[in-house]
């Protein structure tokens, strides 16, 4: 019989072991030598093919990233283990993040939490549960609490992606609130102010990530202004007050919506286009309009590394059209949300799209995703965002 002291133990491959020393803390399901019998969710004791330990993991028996590693030691108490972790995450947002009451609390891997994501807005703490060990109750009631007695929070909103839930082999559940009754809030960054509806939304309410390149965007920005794919506003909003007229297209009505309510609680003049990116552009670069300043904020192109050939053509295809229409010494704030194209690749693709255009482009800053969602150097795969701020001439 397993007791807490003697926890489920499972091999790993010496390519899987390979791995952890390089300082990753994903196993494949692949390098698993044996897992028989271990359920769903559990802690696992981690060892190496000749039974040396490596640490203690989580264990997913569905997705092909069978462990996730949560220690390089033995954890006898899993619950106590996570209360440290969020309190951790929470000094950490403490030490680094200025000028909101908006911030990632908690990124998964990169604050040592797998599987648990939670965004604050304001009173509002929205979280994602991304595998089957977060999911538990035990480990549900533990985050709840700690959240609540970390944070003075009016609710606690859970976002479930019905996907994430079939990939981990976990019953559908619908997205809803875990603590308290608030479901709608305002929120600012930056001196700029959002609504917050816990109900409506696509991601999780807002992109955080993007906080800090809205107020790099802000230091260069002039004149007539572009925000392409510009969801509830946030580049928009943040331009306003230093350009000369505002628009903002996005192809989706109940987004524009919100950005609208965003510009009214802003007292800005913003025009929303509700519109597909790609026409748009290619009509406005046909009918010679111009900008000074423009961004390109599109979704993740690439899902997976297999689109990768198609995803950089749809950002040459929009970047080239963008450089057509920016006036000399215009600035152009081009971004990609996607881990598989790398920041050489998306260089790369710019460099193509600017020979085309007959453009030069001198580089202002090489940005990526704000310091609440840090990166783990050690997992390449916490980097993900690309915000590249150019001038053009
Ligand atoms: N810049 C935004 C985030 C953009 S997310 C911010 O900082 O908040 C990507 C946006 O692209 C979403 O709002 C989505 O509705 C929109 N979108 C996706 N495909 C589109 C298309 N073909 N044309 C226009 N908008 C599109």
């Amino acid at each position: 019989m397993h007791t807490a002291k003697t926890p489920l133990r499972v091999a790993i491959s010496a390519r899987g072991a390979s791995r952890l020393k390089s300082g990753h803390v994903w196993v494949y399901r692949s390098d698993l030598l044996s897992a028989d019998n271990i359920p769903a969710g559990s802690v696992v004791a981690v060892a190496d093919e000749r039974g040396k330990p490596l640490g203690t993991a989580l264990y997913s028996s569905s997705s092909q990233i069978a462990i996730r590693m949560i220690s390089h030691e033995p954890v006898s108490d899993l619950q106590q283990l996570l209360r440290r972790r969020i309190a951790n995450a929470v000094v950490y947002r403490q030490r680094i993040v200025r000028d909101t009451n908006a911030y990632r609390l908690a990124f998964s891997e990169a604050d040592f939490l797998p599987g648990l994501i939670v965004d604050r807005y304001n009173d509002i703490v929205s979280l994602q549960i991304l595998t089957q060990a977060i999911d538990s109750n035990p480990v549900r009631e533990t985050v709840i609490s700690e959240l609540t007695l970390q944070l003075d929070c009016a609710s606690i909103f859970e976002r479930v992606d019905p996907r994430v839930r079939e990939l981990e082999s976990l019953p559908p559940r619908a997205s809803g609130l875990l603590h308290g009754d608030k479901t709608a809030t305002t929120f600012t960054m930056n001196r700029v102010h959002f609504h917050f509806d816990a109900l409506e939304g696509q991601k999780t309410g807002a992109f955080l990530d993007q906080r800090e390149n809205y107020a790099a965007a802000a230091q260069y920005a002039r004149g007539d202004a572009l925000d392409v794919f510009c969801y509830q506003g946030g580049f928009a909003l943040h331009l306003a007050p230093l350009c000369s007229r505002v628009t903002g297209v996005d192809s989706s009505r109940p987004a524009l919506e919100v950005a609208d309510k965003n510009a009214v609680l802003n007292h800005r003049d913003i025009e929303w286009i509700e519109g597909n990116a790609f026409d748009l552009l290619k009509d406005y670069a046909s009918s010679h309009r111009h900008y000074d300043t423009i961004v390109i904020d599109p979704p993740a192109f690439a899902k997976t590394k297999h689109d990768l050939d198609s995803a950089l053509r749809g950002y040459k295809e929009l970047n080239l059209r963008a450089l057509k229409m920016l006036r000399p010494g215009g600035v152009l704030i081009t971004c990609s949300c996607s881990y598989h194209v790398s920041e050489s690749d998306f260089r790369e693709m710019l460099v193509s799209a600017a020979l085309d255009a007959h453009r030069t482009l001198r580089l202002l800053e090489v940005r990526g995703q704000a310091k609440d969602h840090p990166v783990l150097l050690n997992v390449p795969e916490t980097a993900y965002l690309k915000c590249l701020i150019t001038s053009v001439s």
